[in-house]
């Protein structure tokens, strides 16, 4: 699948449910309303969407949320995407998680061909934990994190930078990480969906962030890629590597591969822009599996050029785009 900026699509992410554990600050206000159950696809759906992007050339899955590891039966959905694995039809299958289950579902998600995994943490200071996460359980994200060690997943921890709330944490992140033998992203806050508070408030450019590291850490940029947005360095003193993704002080979609499923099957072809096409209506019609493919193609048409985020004042009342971050996935 080719774009038209000439762009080969080769990853999809899936948000497998909008619904969530925690309400982070940053991604939901704390009274959501979420999807009712009918809306949703089925985890069979699901698959059956996903493997029509795997016939098409997709060769990385990363499942996603809302927080998919509280989505019930999920296990069947990384059980049957594995087989893709096997079969040699996919490269990775992955997914992106705040680690309050993990302990539960490390050695199933092992057992099914997932090796690497990204776990959402903003701070290692419990009451900030507790403070962003609003319902997070802090010791169990821990134990989720040490579980899915052992089960040897490895992991790269997530970091939304913040101005004034984790400003202070991030050489104790990182040097953090480089003990347990794990990467850091540090990402920063994106415009999407209403959320109480500004967003201005909290937003801190990475550019600055990059500086205030380089006067502790010796950091090489690195010719480690993972086809994602993250840009890697080599970090001379844990021995890890620590990225950045500057959705707004840097626009990364020249070289965007990706595009994501919603839960309710609505195809976004960029996360910053609301154009999408509607796959569950195309799946439960009655042009079968060349319906779904024409109108995954015809998407791929569509794929816009990049996103146009901007983060001030003016804009703060409305969001660059309305859709919460929980609907798209990270
Ligand atoms: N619940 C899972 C988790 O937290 O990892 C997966 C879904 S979450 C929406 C995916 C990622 O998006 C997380 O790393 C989260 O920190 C990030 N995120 C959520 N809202 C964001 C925003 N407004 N700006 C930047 N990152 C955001
Ligand atoms: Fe849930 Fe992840 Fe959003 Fe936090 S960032 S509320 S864990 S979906």
């Amino acid at each position: 699948m080719i774009d038209p900026f000439g762009r080969e699509i080769t990853y999809l992410r899936i948000s497998v449910t909008d619904r969530c554990d925690f309400r982070c600050k940053y991604c939901m206000s704390e009274n959501m309303t979420f999807l009712p159950k009918k809306d949703v696809l089925s985890l069979e759906e699901l698959e059956q969407i996903a493997a029509a992007f795997v016939r098409k050339g997709v060769r990385k899955l990363r499942i996603t949320g809302g927080e998919p590891l509280v989505r019930k039966g999920i296990m069947e959905l990384f059980r049957s995407l594995g087989l893709y694995l096997k079969s040699g039809e996919l490269d990775e299958l992955t997914l992106t998680t705040n680690g309050s289950q993990l302990a539960k579902y490390a050695d199933e998600l092992y057992d099914a061909g997932v090796r690497r995994l990204n776990v959402s943490l903003d701070t290692l200071d419990p009451y900030r934990f507790q403070d962003i996460t609003r319902w997070g359980n802090f010791e169990k994200v821990m134990k989720g994190i040490e579980a899915a060690q052992k089960a040897g997943l490895k992991i790269k921890i997530n970091t939304v930078a913040m101005k004034g709330f984790n400003d202070t944490e991030f050489d104790a992140l990182i040097r953090w990480c480089g003990e347990k033998g794990m990467d850091i992203t540090f990402i920063e806050t994106m415009p999407m969906g209403e959320i109480d508070g500004l967003r201005s408030d909290q937003y801190l450019p990475l550019s600055e962030v990059k500086q205030q590291l380089n006067e502790t850490w010796t950091l090489a940029p690195s010719t480690y890629r993972t086809g994602g947005p993250s840009d890697y360095f080599d970090c001379a003193e844990t021995g890890g590597r620590v990225g950045f993704i500057t959705p707004l002080s840097h626009n990364f979609c020249e070289s965007c591969n990706r595009v994501r499923l919603t839960c309710t099957g609505m195809l976004y072809m960029c996360l910053g822009q609301e154009d999408n096409a509607d796959l569950k209506k195309v799946l439960r019609g009655p042009g079968g599996y060349a319906a779904l493919d024409t109108a995954i193609d015809a998407a791929i048409g569509r794929k816009p050029k990049g996103h146009d985020f901007v983060i001030n004042r003016q804009t703060d009342g409305q969001p660059a785009v309305p859709r919460h971050m929980n609907v798209t996935g990270g």
